[in-house]
């Protein structure tokens, strides 16, 4: 059974974590697949629910960044990165303190942990109420879509885990951007809620890989947050038995999912995985047998929009 929970039962849900079992939580990126991190058993059990590859570290949560240095050795560009952007949509990579109590398995048995201060009130009421973090990848099966309200979360968890707390639909709608500070120079793992221009300007340049095929972060396999239609990147036009995922004044269509009328990149990343559920669910009864999606500009939240999509959209392995 998985219990459907709402803000005011933050305390019900705190004992189920204290107990080992599994709550799905909002953050303000997607919903979270929350377990006690200190706990090895619960940490695993998240693996076991999601389907998803023991060498795929998961992210902690903790309630301040002075919580979560406690745990990792942060270094001047970490302090000056957290007094910036947390609480919020920002995920650091550091090396693990020996005296770190995380469960191994949830930094897949790395040196590094990755932490954030996620700012969603109810996943912060949570963290305060447990008392330790918590650790939390998102809450669907591995490689599908990202949830971003409760009801995504419940299509694929439930009777896997225990609870879901339903706090409305996440507010940013991609996941938290994964900076690797474990190396001496900055490494974007995976653009995010935060942009790489808002990140550089504060700490100058940052490393990455352009190519989405990049395999340096574990969890970044190409395929994944796939729908279950094929999906076409960079369309300029929408064939008849396509659904269409509009960004700005839409194509000739007979189903279209508009992401942004106004091109606003934040409005759009916001309602990305929304998008991909709604289609999926909706193509197929109007005999529509893939999702054409317009282009999207790569700056800005467009790198973690268009990263999605590449993925998304890549052969499934
Ligand atoms: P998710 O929790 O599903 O949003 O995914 C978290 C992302 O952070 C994955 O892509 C992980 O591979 C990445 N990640 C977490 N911990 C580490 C780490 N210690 N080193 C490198 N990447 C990490
Ligand atoms: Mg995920």
């Amino acid at each position: 059974m998985t219990a459907r929970l709402t803000p005011t039962d933050i305390e019900t849900a705190a004992d189920l974590l204290r107990a080992g079992s599994l709550v799905a939580f909002p953050t303000e990126t997607v919903y979270g697949l929350g377990a006690d991190a200190q706990n090895p058993g619960a940490v695993a059990a998240i693996f076991e629910a999601k389907g998803r590859p023991h060498f795929n570290p998961l992210i902690c949560h903790y309630p301040t960044a002075a919580a979560a240095f406690a745990h990792v050795e942060a270094s001047p560009i970490a302090e000056k990165l957290a007094a910036a952007f947390w609480p919020g949509p920002l995920t650091l990579v550091l090396p693990r303190r020996p005296t770190c109590p995380v469960a191994q398995l949830a930094g897949a048995g790395l040196k590094t942990l990755a932490i954030r201060v996620p700012a969603h009130p109810v996943a912060q009421a949570l963290i305060a109420a447990l008392g330790r973090p918590i650790a939390a990848p998102s809450a669907n099966r591995s490689g599908s879509i990202s949830p971003t309200t409760a009801t995504h979360v419940a299509a694929q968890l439930t009777g896997r885990i225990a609870a879901i707390i339903d706090a409305g639909p996440s507010t940013v709608g991609v996941e938290s951007t994964v900076l690797d500070l474990s190396t001496p120079t900055p490494f974007l793992l995976r653009p995010g809620g935060i942009s790489l221009e808002a990140l550089e300007s504060l700490i100058g340049p940052i490393a990455r890989i352009a190519d989405a095929a990049t395999l340096r972060s574990p969890g970044q396999q190409l395929s994944h947050y796939a729908p279950n239609l094929p999906l076409r990147l960079n369309a300029t036009s929408i064939a008849a038995d396509e659904a269409q995922l509009a960004f700005g004044p839409a194509l000739p269509a007979s189903l279209t999912f508009q992401l942004s009328e106004s091109k606003n990149l934040a409005e759009a990343a916001s309602r990305l995985f929304e998008a991909l559920h709604w289609l999926d669910t909706n193509a197929p009864a109007q005999n529509l047998h893939a999702i054409a999606a317009m282009p999207i500009p790569n700056h800005g939240l467009g790198l973690a929009i268009n990263d999605r999509l590449t993925r998304a959209a890549a052969p499934r392995s």
